[in-house]
Parts: structure tokens; C-alpha cells; sequence
């Protein structure tokens, strides 16, 4: 039995599969890559999945749907003829469209996938994607972040070498960017934004309007048909401007019959807005991350809308740097999850890559708020782009004289006050009675990758509570074998062996050397504890070798001097 990779677009999606030795893509019936992300329904309730219902869009649009993926979790309902549909069994049809081809490809039955999901989505979004999985008979393990798996469908980075990659994944529905960090074998995505309403299909209409203003028609007295018709063929001029220019739009539909000359020069002036909207969420991911974009190292295009010159040569002058050309805007993603597909079945030669995730949001817990006592505050614990598992720790403190307990209310979301975010669930402690403020409770939030979280809290005389939540599909067993393994995160990263080490190896230069050099070693351990402080393992890590390779410079120094020219004045 197979386990494949899926790329789940909101436009198109295709499937990979990791065999002998290399990532390779599956094709559909048709024996093409690319299944449109479409379901249509026919009159005798046959469902159509593909490139056959994306063509029904048009010609049947009230029994057609696509752009489904960006209702994932939501109550919305489709109608398609006499039958409704929710997101994610449309997205199940697609799903199971794409298993069912990798069964003729493989010539053997899959049950398993690695499913690709944009980094923002919120857990209500991951788990509607797992339920259109399992409804398509696929059991899925781990989503995976999308730019991650952009990133991990490139080459690797050698030892000790790092890059900051920025993938902006343009489809056609969403803009998704996301800044990527590769450590040696280690991938995470660093911070995430977007724009979930920019996309390719915003160029159509864009287009299409702009001709029927350049045309003296009136897009409001159109048919549906016809400005599906002309959507289709925006759409059409716009693909064929990705190669060659002009290009010669003409649409006749009824007593429309109208041409127009299209060139890159006047798309960046008719569509000037959605072109500066692009640039938004790039400047936030840097902002987010707390980088300048002059650190970036490597720039990678995905999705379809990344083919248009003018979206390439627009993004790569706002940010200084050429884009990597090696990156197939279309499967990059597919490629990647198809090689988290083969981590999964442990081929040998993928095993030790590690790939972490990100959250995506904040997670934190309800605090008074002095000014305004009706509307708590929400106080974060975890912070939104957190690299994922992570285990944080807030300390809090009572607010009465003589409170006997305190009652903590969970919360996900982005807003200063709780009733604007997301409430998650609660849990009680009792407290020793004492004067306010003089009890602490600290309480430490941990959550993993595949979404089991743990909030547990603890008084000054050690009692505590605990509240867990977790994806609904993961069983006893495996809850219990990922908190064991949860456990070990728990450790403050002060408290951890490999940081102790390092920080005693400081402590012990510090009492060797003296002047300058005492002093750098001194500023060193300082800067290491704040890194410990931000309880980001990827950050300590990469602090832990900073120091590393400083003590070991210092050691070189208390044997040898220090190279010719370079010794530490003396304190004065
Ligand atoms: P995706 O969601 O990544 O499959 O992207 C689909 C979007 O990419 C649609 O809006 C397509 O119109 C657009 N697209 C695909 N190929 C091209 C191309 N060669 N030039 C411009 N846009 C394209």
C-alpha cells in the first residue's frame, strides 16, 4: 500500500509519490498533472471532477463549483442542481478523483495521504481538510504547510549553511507568502501572510471589465453567460500573455462582438491596484520575522499566477532579487509533499530530514483588564509564527485578597480583547488563600504539528490541572505517545543538557580569561540566555552553534594568542 502526496490547490490539484529513489508525479486519467479543482453534477447525478466540470462552469454553471478550498471549514453550502454540498465533500471528490488515479498509476490500492494546506490556515481549516480526506478513504497522518513543501522540493542545504527562502505562492484564488528557513536538515517556516482574496482569477476579472470599459460595453448588462464567457476568455488572454504579446482578445456572444489588444504594459496599467496589493503581505512576513529583506537568500515563485512575466518581474524588483528558476511554479508544491509522502514510509534516503511547522495563530489566556473590567484581555502565550512542537510558559498572579481559585479560559486568535477571538475551552485551580497578587499560577501551553495541545497549570504549592485537545481523528495510543514525547519539550530550554553545557563551558572561559576577552565571553553568555528566553528551538539552536564556534575561537586564544593583529584590547 502507497502513501501519495496531494497538493490540494484551490485551482488545481495533483498528486506525487516517492519510488525509487526520486519524487515523481502522478498523472490523471487524462494523463495530464493537473486536475482542476472543479465538481460539477450531471443530470442523472453522475459527478464530474476535472478539467470535464471545470468546462461546466460555464456552460453549467448553476450544477458547477470550484474555488471551494477557500470555504474549508465554514458552514457554507453549495448548490449544485437539485443536490448541496459542503467544502469539504466537494474537496472529497477531488481527493478521491486523485486516489483513485494513483491506484491505476501504482497498480496498487492507497489509503494513506500527506495533504498540502496554505500555513494560515486556522485548525477549523485542517480539520475540514482531514474530514474531505478520510470522506475520499484516504487516512491523512500530517498536513503539511505549503511553502514548506515549496521549499523542501528544492536542494538541500549543505552542513552548517543556512537560507532564508521567501515563497510566494500565487494560485488563483489566494496569495500566500511565507518565509522559509533551512538549517542543514532542519526546514521551518519562519512567518506567514496573505491575501486570501488575491488571485488569479482576480486578473480575469480585472481583465474583463477593463475591456468591456475599453469597449463601450457595460459589464452590469451582461447575461451570466456572457460574462462567464468573457471571464474564460480574460482568462485565455491572460495565460497566452505569459509567452507572447500582443495578444488579440475578441469575444462574440449574442450582440456582443468586440476586440481588443492586449500587452503586458497595458495589464500593469488596467490591474495597477492588484499588483501593489502583492507587495502587502510581503512587507508583513518580514516585518513578522523581525528580518530585513536584505536576508534573503534565495526567492521562489509558485503557483500558476507566478507564471505571468509581469507578477515575476513586478515582485523580484520590490524585493531586489532574481527568483529561482529551477522551481516549476505548478508542482513545486507537489514535488515536496510527494517527498513528505516518502518521509512517511521511511525511505531510507529521506529519513533525516526534519521539517517543523509554524503556528499560525495566537494562543493564549484571558487576563483582567483595569481600564475597562467587562472586557477581558487576552494575553498570549503562544505566539502567532511560533515554530511548531513548542512548549511556552506564562506566570500569572491572583487578583483578590483570599482567592481560593482561579479559572483559566483558553483562547486562538489575533484580537486584544478575548470576546473577539476564538474560545477554546477552560480549566479551575485552586489557590492558597493570601493577599492579591501574592500567588503565582504559571501556565504552560505545549502544541504539536499535527494539532494535540496540552494547557496546564500549576499553583505555588504545586497542585495543578491540565486541559488537552486534540484533532479528532487521533486515537488514545497516539495521544498518549505524542504526550510522552511532549514531555521532553516541557524542559525549559535553560534546563535542557545540551544548553546547560554550553552555558558551563561559557561560565568556565569566564573565570580563565580577563580584560577584553572576559568581557566578550561575558557578553556571549548574556546574549545566549536571552536567546533561551525566546524558548524557540530553532533560534536556540542556531545560538548554541554561534557560541560554540565563539568558545572554541576562545579556547584557540587561551593556547595560541590570538591571530596576528586581532587581540582584544584591555579594559582600561
Ligand atoms: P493554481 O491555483 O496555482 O493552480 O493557479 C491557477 C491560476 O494560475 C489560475 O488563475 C490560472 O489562470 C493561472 N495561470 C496558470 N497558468 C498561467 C500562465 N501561464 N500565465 C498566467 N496565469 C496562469
Amino acid at each position: 500500500m502507497a502513501i501519495i502526496g496531494i497538493d490540494l490547490g484551490t485551482t488545481n490539484s495533483l498528486a506525487a509519490v516517492w519510488r525509487n529513489h526520486r519524487v515523481e508525479l502522478i498523472p490523471n486519467a487524462a494523463g495530464e498533472y493537473m486536475t482542476p479543482s472543479a465538481v460539477s453534477v450531471e443530470d442523472d447525478g453522475t459527478i464530474l471532477v476535472g478539467q470535464a466540470a471545470k468546462e461546466r462552469l460555464v456552460s453549467h454553471p448553476d450544477r458547477s463549483a470550484a474555488g471551494f478550498k477557500r470555504d474549508m471549514g465554514t458552514g457554507r453550502r453549495f448548490r449544485l442542481g437539485e443536490h448541496e454540498f459542503s467544502p469539504e465533500e466537494l474537496s472529497s471528490f477531488v481527493l478521491r478523483s486523485l486516489r483513485e488515479d494513483a491506484e491505476r498509476y501504482l497498480g496498487e490500492a492507497v489509503t494513506e495521504a500527506v495533504v498540502s494546506v496554505p500555513a494560515y490556515f486556522a485548525e477549523g481549516q485542517r480539520a475540514a481538510t482531514k474530514r474531505a480526506a478520510a470522506l475520499a478513504g484516504l487516512r491523512v497522518e500530517r498536513l503539511l504547510n505549503e511553502p514548506s513543501a515549496a521549499a523542501v522540493a528544492g536542494e538541500r542545504v549543505g552542513e552548517d549553511e543556512q537560507k532564508l527562502i521567501l515563497v510566494f505562492d500565487f494560485g488563483g484564488g489566494t496569495l500566500d507568502v511565507s518565509l522559509v528557513e533551512m538549517f542543514e536538515n532542519v526546514v521551518s517556516v519562519v512567518a506567514v501572510s496573505g491575501d486570501v482574496h488575491l488571485g488569479g482569477r482576480d486578473f480575469d476579472a480585472a481583465i474583463a471589465r477593463a475591456f468591456c470599459q475599453d469597449c463601450g460595453l457595460e459589464w452590469n448588462r451582461l447575461t451570466p453567460r456572457q460574462r462567464g464567457n468573457l471571464l474564460h476568455q480574460a482568462e485565455v488572454c491572460k495565460v497566452a500573455l505569459s509567452s507572447r504579446e500582443p495578444v488579440l482578445m475578441s469575444v462574440m456572444d449574442g450582440e456582443i462582438s468586440a476586440s481588443l489588444i492586449l500587452t503586458s504594459e497595458w495589464l500593469l496599467r488596467k490591474c495597477g491596484g492588484l499588483f501593489r496589493r502583492m507587495t502587502a503581505p510581503v512587507r508583513k512576513v518580514f516585518l513578522d520575522a523581525g528580518m530585513p529583506p536584505s536576508e534573503l537568500d534565495d526567492l521562489i515563485l509558485v503557483g500558476g499566477s507566478s507564471r505571468m512575466p509581469t507578477v515575476r518581474s513586478y515582485i523580484s524588483r520590490f524585493l531586489k532579487k532574481e527568483p529561482v528558476r529551477k522551481y516549476p511554479p505548478d508542482t513545486a508544491i507537489a514535488l515536496g509533499v510527494g517527498i513528505c509522502a516518502g518521509m512517511k514510509e521511511y525511505a531510507k534516503d529521506l529519513r533525516d530530514l526534519i521539517l517543523t511547522d509554524i503556528c499560525p495563530f495566537t494562543l493564549g489566556v484571558d487576563v483582567i483588564n483595569q481600564s475597562e473590567p467587562g472586557r477581558l484581555l487576552m494575553s498570549p502565550i503562544i505566539e502567532r509564527n511560533s515554530v511548531l512542537p513548542t512548549s511556552r510558559m506564562g506566570v500569572y498572579s491572583t487578583t483578590r485578597d483570599n482567592q481560593d481559585k482561579v479559572e483559566i479560559r483558553i483562547y486562538q486568535g489575533e484580537n486584544r480583547y478575548c470576546a473577539d477571538n476564538t474560545y477554546l475551552g477552560k480549566m479551575e485551580l485552586s489557590v492558597p488563600p493570601a493577599p492579591a497578587g501574592e500567588q503565582s499560577i504559571r501556565i504552560r501551553f505545549t502544541y504539536d504539528v499535527n494539532g494535540l495541545f496540552e494547557a496546564e497549570a500549576v499553583n505555588d504549592v504545586g497542585e495543578s490541572t491540565r486541559l488537552l485537545l486534540r484533532n479528532g481523528d487521533m486515537t488514545e495510543e497516539e495521544v498518549r505517545a505524542r504526550l510522552l514525547e511532549l514531555e521532553k519539550l516541557k524542559l525549559h530550554p535553560r534546563e535542557q543538557a545540551v544548553n546547560r553545557e554550553i552555558t558551563a563551558r561559557g561560565e568556565r572561559l569566564y573565570a580563565v580569561t580577563v580584560g577584553r576577552a572576559r568581557y566578550q565571553v561575558g557578553q556571549m553568555l548574556d546574549w545566549f540566555q536571552a536567546q533561551m528566553a525566546t524558548q524557540d528551538p530553532l533560534k536556540i539552536a542556531s545560538a548554541r552553534r554561534t557560541a560554540a564556534r565563539f568558545f572554541d575561537e576562545v579556547e584557540a586564544y587561551l593556547q595560541n594568542g590570538w591571530p596576528d593583529g586581532e587581540e582584544p584590547e584591555d579594559d582600561v
